[in-house]
């Protein structure tokens, strides 16, 4: 096990961030050495993938663990494959396309290690990793041994799961691989892009429809090694429509999915497009040109600025809609 002092944590909002300690895993014997690690250093613990969901303070007064667990295993007779937690996901969905393996194409080019896929439940386009997990193995540090938690056990929905602000460190994951081998070509932006480019419905393979949806995300969201930013800085809300302030805007403007009788879900990027022009200037943080759910940076902002300008945003949006929105990306603090 490797133990390093005051070393910068990446992060793809590229905030200066450094950490007490960092620790790498490499193996299931590392996890005892780990174990006694913590308890001679009684400090706060943060589990790191690749660092783009993250929102990080100047210095983490803790240990930073990364799990690097690599290996990708096919159990044909079983309909599994176990992937490594320091697998990048989007690597793995092109592993998976390439095998004619059906259920991940629309999860395509998402950034981020498929260790950190089930902590929010990644999704996009419909589908949602939760889908696609048979089971997870891990490391429970507060208890001090291995489990293996079975996708019912996770208590996955709309961005959560049982791992958010828990003390488990995932190793590995256990995949399906024998989903119906059937697009789902429903999304909205999707119907768009196969109809602006006369594609044939009828002929798009499992291929066609990863390199579509790359091709879609491409368009409408920055490349974090480009131009800093964690995807999405909200969720979308679930409200009662009744509670929805229409004074300013009515409801015609808004982008809402029916949930039952009372209540819808609020597409968030809309909300912030109809206030954005009243929000405050920050200099080293902003809203994405062509998606304003997503925040950028310039390599210079400090966590605090990208909150300040989160709760502007929270803050016009609540005002003028009374409508809450929380945060996606985890917000680390000491
Ligand atoms: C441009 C862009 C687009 C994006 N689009 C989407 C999208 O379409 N859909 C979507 O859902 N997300 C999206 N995201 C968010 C991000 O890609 C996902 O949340 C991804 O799963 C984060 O992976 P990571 O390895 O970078 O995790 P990190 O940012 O390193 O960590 C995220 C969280 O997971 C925890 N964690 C990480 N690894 C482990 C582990 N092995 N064990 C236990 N806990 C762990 C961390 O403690 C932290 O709480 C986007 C991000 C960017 C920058």
């Amino acid at each position: 096990m490797k133990i390093l002092n005051n070393i910068n944590i990446n992060n793809s909002l590229n905030i200066k961030s450094n950490a007490k300690y960092y620790v790498e895993l490499r193996t299931k014997k590392d996890f005892n050495q780990f174990q006694e690690f913590i308890s001679n250093n009684k400090l706060p613990i943060l589990v790191v993938g690749e660092g783009t969901n993250l929102v990080l303070p100047n210095f983490y007064e803790g240990i930073v663990v990364k799990p690097i667990f690599n290996s990708i295993n096919y159990d044909k007779n079983l309909d599994i494959v176990s992937v490594g937690s320091s697998v990048n996901w989007s690597d793995f969905v092109t592993e998976m396309v390439d095998k004619n393996i059906y259920g991940y194409e629309n999860l395509s080019s998402i950034p981020g290690s498929v260790g950190a896929s089930p902590i929010q439940n990644i999704g996009a386009y419909g589908q949602e990793v939760s889908r696609l997990i048979n089971s997870i193995d891990c490391y429970d540090y507060k208890k001090g041994k291995f489990i293996k938690l079975h996708k019912d056990e996770c208590d996955f929905t709309y961005r959560n799961s049982i791992f958010k602000n828990n003390t488990l460190i995932i190793y590995n994951i256990n995949f399906i691989t024998n989903c119906k081998n059937i697009l789902n070509l429903e999304y909205e932006s999707i119907k768009k892009y196969i109809s602006t480019h006369n594609t044939n419905i009828n002929n798009i393979k499992l291929k066609d429809a990863s390199v579509m949806i790359t091709n879609i995300r491409n368009s409408i969201l920055p490349n974090h090694l480009k131009i800093p930013n964690v995807g999405s800085f909200f969720k979308n809300s679930i409200v009662k429509i009744d509670d929805i302030d229409t004074t300013k805007h009515s409801l015609n403007e808004l982008i809402t999915w029916k949930i039952d009788s009372q209540f819808v879900k609020v597409g968030s990027a809309r909300l912030i497009d109809l206030i954005k022009d009243d929000l405050n200037k920050y200099e080293n943080v902003n809203i994405y040109k062509n998606h304003s759910l997503v925040l950028i940076t310039n390599s210079k902002a400090s966590q605090e600025e990208v909150l300040n300008f989160a709760d502007n945003i929270k803050q016009k949006v609540y005002e003028v809609f009374k409508i809450s929105m929380d945060i996606e990306p985890t917000i680390i603090t000491n």
